[in-house]
């Protein structure tokens, strides 16, 4: 296959560790980012030889996805670098959960950035750049509560969602010029983010997924390889649902 320059954002957390091995075991030359923050930066130094120890090489740099200008600095410096971005992966996600009644405009904002506007700002800048050399791949990272709506998730369920219109909308102007864009909605994954919800919660989570098992970030990697891939050309505007059968639409 040939080596492309792939970005994930949010690269350090679970499920883009798990994404950057997937890709750079196709050959692809990963670019990951990591929070500005003096521990991230810390951390990031410590998952990048951990990822040397397996044998891959991890180039990353600092990012705060729902600021545009650093965005577009972020992309000046891959490009200057490395070379053209070919694949992007917009992984970086937070939550920040409670009940409407309870919710903040603080919290409802600061989800929708990290989330949402983080689409814009990281497409924006490598998406004319893919069109003009006529490859591109591009999967955003949505959420099965973004297909369903989920209880104390509006912020959450509301990005996930708003990212399916963004996906579709930027596929059909990417599809004269061998760009695709997707999008993946993994269900439970077992992750950081998802052993913070109390054990009776995950009880009940559990209990509902048909496969009876959490799902592994390799199975969310595993789409995101597939959708990425150079031959992935003819798929596009879609998403791919990776729950164990918690949610079939
Ligand atoms: P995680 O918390 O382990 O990783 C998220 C990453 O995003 C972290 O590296 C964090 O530093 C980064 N990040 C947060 N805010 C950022 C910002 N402003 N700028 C740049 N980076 C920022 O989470 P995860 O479980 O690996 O989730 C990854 C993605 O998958 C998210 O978009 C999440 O919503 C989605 N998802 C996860 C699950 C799951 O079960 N874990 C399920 C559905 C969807």
């Amino acid at each position: 296959m040939t080596n492309r320059i792939a970005v994930v954002t949010g690269a350090t957390g679970g499920l883009g560790t798990s994404m950057c091995k997937a890709l750079a075991a196709q050959g692809r030359t990963i670019v990951a980012s990591h929070l500005p923050d003096e521990k991230s930066t810390a951390d990031a130094v410590a998952w990048q030889q951990d990822m040397k120890n397996d044998g891959i090489d991890v180039a990353i740099y600092p990012l705060d996805v729902t600021n545009y200008e650093n965005c577009e600095a972020f992309v000046a410096r891959v490009e200057q670098e490395h070379g053209p971005v070919d694949i992007l992966v917009n992984n970086a996600g937070i939550t920040n959960d409670a009940p409407l009644k309870k919710m903040q405009a603080e919290q409802w904002n600061q989800v929708i950035s990290v989330n949402l506007t983080s689409m814009f700002n990281m497409c924006k800048h490598v998406f004319e750049g893919m069109c003009e050399r006529g490859f591109g791949r591009i999967v955003n990272i949505s959420s099965l509560n973004g297909e369903k709506g989920q209880f104390g998730q509006s912020n959450y369920a509301a990005t996930k969602a708003g990212i399916y219109g963004f996906t579709k909308s930027i596929a059909l102007e990417g599809a004269r010029k061998g760009v695709t864009a997707n999008s993946v909605s993994p269900g439970y994954i077992d992750t950081p983010m998802v052993r913070k919800v109390p054990e009776k919660v995950l009880d009940n989570i559990l209990a509902g997924i048909p496969v009876g098992r959490l799902g592994q970030p390799e199975d969310i990697a595993r789409a995101v390889a597939f959708l990425t891939a150079d031959d992935a050309g003819f798929m596009t505007g879609t998403n791919l649902s990776v729950n164990g059968g918690q949610f079939m639409s």
